[in-house]
């Protein structure tokens, strides 16, 4: 743990601590001892990342990943998820946090930017409002819609313990099951899990495979048109394609990649 006397020096990363601290009181005060205990040994593991990410607590998930306080790459202790990063992007995409799902996707696009993290709300309604925002598609095999305007249904497994200190059955932990149904004519579509669907949410994934346009590349296509007037052919205009299914990616991508 490097840096150990400035961790807890930046006030935005107090504020945040704070008020997950009350958060997780809300939830489950036997939760909220667990993360007072590892607040005050400074550990930032998978538990605190999962509530960080639940309650859109950015700057613990910042600090810790800057700080390199935690391997998002370790194996996740949720069997769902193959690693950490996984199983806490899915977290942060179950509650729409976009901007933890983005910055653990690729913690250098939003880097250096958690001086305002305590109105990351606001960064997602902005984001909400956007015209020109991918829209990622996955068409239903029986109803042909796009589940992901139609919708669909993912179920979850919930395990409740006894709480003494609230004298009532509390939830513990969740996990999602592989299942999905499509809300349109409510079959399950075989072949897809609510983790697939989810990766097909990413803005740098292809829209129609889902797999990281950052992992195989892209085609750059370049129409060229014949000019009469100097008799050559010149550059028209460029679109560029997915290498692995040549679908065409968005305007929104093509910014997001900067293109
Ligand atoms: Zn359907
Ligand atoms: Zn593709």
């Amino acid at each position: 743990m490097k840096s150990e006397d400035n961790n807890f020096t930046n006030a935005n990363l107090d504020d945040a601590i704070e008020a997950l601290s009350k958060n997780l009181y809300l939830e489950s005060p036997d939760l909220w001892i667990e993360f007072q205990d590892k607040m005050g040994d400074k550990v930032f593991d998978e538990m605190v990342l999962f509530f960080a990410a639940k309650y859109n607590s950015f700057s613990i998930i910042a600090h810790a990943v800057e700080n390199n306080l935690i391997n998002l790459d370790s194996p996740s202790r949720n069997k769902s998820y193959s690693t950490v990063r996984d199983h806490i992007i899915s977290v942060a995409k179950k509650n729409k946090h976009t901007r933890v799902c983005e910055y653990l996707t690729d913690p250098n696009s939003l880097i250096s930017d958690s001086s305002d993290n305590t109105s990351a709300e606001n960064t997602i309604e902005e984001e909400v409002n956007q015209t020109d925002v991918f829209i990622p598609k996955f068409t239903c095999p029986t109803c042909n819609t796009n589940v992901f305007e139609s919708g669909y249904i993912v179920s979850t497994n919930s395990i409740y313990k006894f709480s003494k200190n609230e004298k009532t059955s509390k939830k513990i932990s969740q996990e999602t099951l592989d299942p999905v149904v499509c809300c349109n004519c409510n079959s399950t579509i075989k072949g897809i899990t609510p983790e697939k669907l989810e990766n097909l949410c990413h803005v740098h994934s292809c829209s129609k495979c889902g797999l990281d346009l950052k992992t195989i590349g892209i085609i750059d296509k370049l129409k060229m048109e014949y000019d009469k007037g100097s008799d050559k052919f010149i550059k028209k205009s460029a679109s560029y394609h997915c290498s692995n299914c040549d679908n065409k990616i968005s305007d929104y991508q093509k910014e997001y990649f900067n293109l």
